[in-house]
């Protein structure tokens, strides 16, 4: 498939994983994906398994990413994590703002925006995610929830960082339900927020972010997803989980 920009294609484990469990999935997932080289493969375990995961994935096609990460440095910051501590394990990537931590830990626009720009003081590029619930949908909340989102959680980033960044359009109402977004939905709304990055950065930046689709994709729905034209990967939950499943997801994209 021929696309204007690189996919990336992102699995969250969530809390899911015990050590063994990670290093057994990451060993599946070398031999499976050994010579994929259209897509950029990333993978973030729980913090707990980023040490083991860490040394198994040297030498190979595949990126290391955390989950999430606190906005403030080394300190007294009982049970966060720094961005600098996720760098020692070689993460490149940090997700950011997922609906679960919008959801249960109340994370705000304005505390994502504060991550995105610690990730980047700490070199990682940030995976900031953002997507409307199914209340917002029905009242044809969609764009505002969007525009709002995006706006806040990208608040202060430079158009150097933005191009590093990479957003992920996560419908609430389609993560772990089974239920996806239609190619004609997904499309919509990563049009609608490359539009709103060419209005707070310029299009030139728009152009160059990816945005990836994220919310119950499964290896039957990935080309028709990553052929639209603003779909340039995806972050995978659950099929991320089984080897298989991951490694056909990301074979079926090219
Ligand atoms: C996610 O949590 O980012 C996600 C997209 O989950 P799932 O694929 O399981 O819907």
């Amino acid at each position: 498939m021929n696309k204007q920009r690189k996919l990336i294609i992102a699995g969250n484990w969530k809390m899911n994983k015990t050590v063994a469990e990670s290093l057994a999935l990451v060993r599946g997932l070398k031999i499976e994906l050994a010579n994929i080289k259209e897509v950029d493969i990333v993978i973030c375990p729980p913090f707990t398994a980023l040490s083991e995961v860490s040394k198994a994935v040297i030498d190979s096609n595949i990126r290391l990413g955390a989950q999430n990460m606190s906005e403030n440095g080394y300190g007294a910051f009982t049970g966060e994590i720094a961005g600098g501590m996720l760098k020692e394990f070689s993460c490149r990537y940090v997700i950011l703002g997922h609906s679960e931590r919008r959801q249960f830990q109340k994370e705000s626009d304005e505390l994502i925006s504060k991550k995105a720009q610690a990730a980047h003081a700490n070199s990682l590029k940030p995976i900031v995610c953002v997507g409307e619930t199914l209340a917002e949908r029905e009242g044809n909340k969609t764009e505002q929830v969007l525009e709002t989102q995006v706006k806040g959680s990208l608040a202060g980033l430079t158009k150097e960082q933005m191009v590093e960044t990479v957003v992920a359009y996560e419908p609430v109402w389609a993560i772990g339900t089974g239920k996806t977004a239609t190619t004609a939905q997904a499309q919509e709304a990563h049009a609608f927020i490359r539009k709103q990055l060419v209005g707070l950065f310029d299009e030139n930046v728009a152009k160059r972010v990816r945005i990836q689709y994220g919310g119950s994709v499964k290896p039957a729905n990935a080309r028709e997803l990553m052929e639209q034209p603003d779909v340039d990967g995806a972050l995978v939950g659950g099929a991320s989980l089984d080897a298989r499943s991951f490694c056909v997801f990301i074979k079926n994209s090219i």
